[in-house]
């Protein structure tokens, strides 16, 4: 798996009428939002940024590190907030798995639109760091910031929750034979209940006939996370992600319960 740069076709760069708008906006407080479809060859297993599109250096910044680049793999998209010299939020799409979201791929650059649009509201945000750290930090930030997002998407008449249940619909049908992971996975663990936080908070209320077999889903293979998730729920219901200083409180909380349920299932593991 490689970045290669000599490839790449033009960029087709359209946007929806609803980002269009939205990328104006966060645009308006002076840094520029940069989108790149990266393109996939599964045959060879490479990436490609595709030519001409504005900052695609930057990019090349991030999608030639291997660690970046793996993990990449494994998400439709990301946003990355580049700071120097030029700030500029940097929106990447793995187009590797465009076939998974089909049509809705607005929906998907609209989630990341939401991360561009929190960091241009100035919200405090968990430090990244490398190994375990970082996938406590990304996934404390993101139990905060998606509940702005979802009710920012629904302010725009901006559709997210369509595709989400068909992605969390396919989750149950691919883990019907899914082992439980192997214990020194945590991160997995973390993500699950991240998930699981976002769905409870998110879906409240929601008729969706994939409920039960998803909540049994989760309680078979990873049974280790209610606890964690109940807990954060019943905090982050209590709270507003709104203000500040709630904002910034939730990602000490949130953190807490997360790296417990990271850490507590070995007991020797010294932080
Ligand atoms: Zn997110």
């Amino acid at each position: 798996m490689v970045l290669l740069l000599l490839a790449g076709r033009l960029a087709g760069q359209a946007l929806t009428p609803a980002l269009e708008e939205w990328k104006k906006e966060i645009e308006s407080g002076g840094v520029p939002v940069l989108l790149a479809r990266v393109e996939h060859d599964a045959g060879a297993n490479t990436y490609s940024l595709p030519e001409g599109i504005e900052g695609r250096e930057l990019f090349a910044e991030y999608l030639g590190q291997p660690d970046f680049l793996k993990q990449f793999e494994q998400m439709y998209g990301v946003m990355v907030h580049h700071k120097n010299p030029r700030p500029a939020y940097l929106i990447m799409l793995n187009m590797g798995r465009a076939g998974e979201w089909g049509e809705y791929e607005e929906a998907v650059l609209a989630h990341e639109f939401g991360h561009a649009w929190i960091k241009s509201r100035k919200y405090a945000a968990p430090v990244y760091q490398a190994g375990l750290a970082g996938c406590l930090a990304i996934h404390t930030g993101d139990i905060a910031q998606h509940v702005l997002i979802r009710k920012e998407l629904e302010r725009r008449g901006i559709d997210q929750r369509t595709f989400w249940l068909e992605t969390l619909d396919k989750a149950t049908a691919k883990a019907g034979g899914m082992e439980r992971p192997a214990e020194q996975d945590r991160c997995i663990r973390v993500m699950q209940a991240r998930e699981l936080v976002d769905v409870r908070l998110g879906l409240e209320g929601v008729d969706w006939a994939g409920r039960e077999a998803y909540e049994a889903m989760v309680k078979r293979v990873f049974p280790e996370v209610e606890p964690t998730v109940a807990g954060i729920v019943a905090w982050m219901k209590r709270h507003d992600m709104e203000d500040a200083a709630q904002h910034r409180l939730a990602l000490r909380v949130v953190f807490e319960h997360l790296k417990a349920l990271a850490y507590g299932r070995s007991k020797g593991y010294i932080l």
